[in-house]
């Protein structure tokens, strides 16, 4: 299963030194499994990770748990990426660490359309928040996802009441049965 799986697995002894590496791991970093076998994980370091991050990865490992965050990795051919890592202590009979097991996966693209999202998100609430009108943007469900300043001066004055239930009643009101067929 470890050898088939599509996320990067390595096991490392206590220092991080790399004992066993599947595929995945191959072909996430583009070293060889004969290359990278025996070298440190920091090997695949970009340098570009806080240094708060690896204190509070080892801090972790130190207490026998384990660690999920974000590090920023180099592959073989000098090409950065971010990795998405995972890395928990094997304990033996006795509960002492005896490997470490990392799992990993590169997630550079996903972060790139996250922060696309967030800007564009970013962006349209600008446009909408400097219109002189209110604007509330509803879900299937009824519930505001988006609105802008006017809206929430609204929101103020209504002390706390959610404007667009007051809205939606009135149009319910004013529609009669076409509301049904408008929904
Ligand atoms: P280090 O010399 O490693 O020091 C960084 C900090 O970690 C210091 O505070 C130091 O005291 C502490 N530290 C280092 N080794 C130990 C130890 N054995 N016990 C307790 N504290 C320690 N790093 C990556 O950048 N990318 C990866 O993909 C990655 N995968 C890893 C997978 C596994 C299974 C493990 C165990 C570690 C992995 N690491 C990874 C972390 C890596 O081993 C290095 O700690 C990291 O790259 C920083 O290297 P460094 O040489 O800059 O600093």
């Amino acid at each position: 299963a470890v050898e088939q799986a599509q996320v990067a697995i390595s096991i490392t002894d206590l220092n991080a030194n790399i004992l066993y590496a599947n595929p995945a791991f191959e072909r996430v970093t583009g070293y060889r499994l004969e290359d990278i076998l025996g070298l440190n994980e920091a090997h695949l370091s970009d340098r570009k990770t806080p240094s708060i991050v690896y204190k509070t990865l080892w801090g972790r490992l130190s207490q026998k748990k384990p660690w999920t965050g974000m590090l920023v990795n180099r592959r073989e051919n000098g090409e950065r990426y971010l990795a998405e890592v995972t890395i928990a202590p094997v304990l033996n009979q006795e509960g002492e660490a005896s490997y470490y097991l990392g799992m990993h996966r590169d997630v550079t693209e996903v972060y790139h359309l996250e922060q696309k999202v967030k800007s564009q998100k970013a962006l349209i609430e600008s446009v909408v928040d400097a219109e002189p009108v209110v604007i509330a943007l509803l879900d299937e469900s009824g519930k505001v996802i988006l609105d802008n300043q006017e809206y929430k001066k609204l929101v103020g004055d209504l002390r706390s009441r959610e404007p667009v239930d007051i809205f939606l009643a009135a149009i319910q009101d004013e529609l009669g049965e076409r509301w049904s067929t408008l929904k």
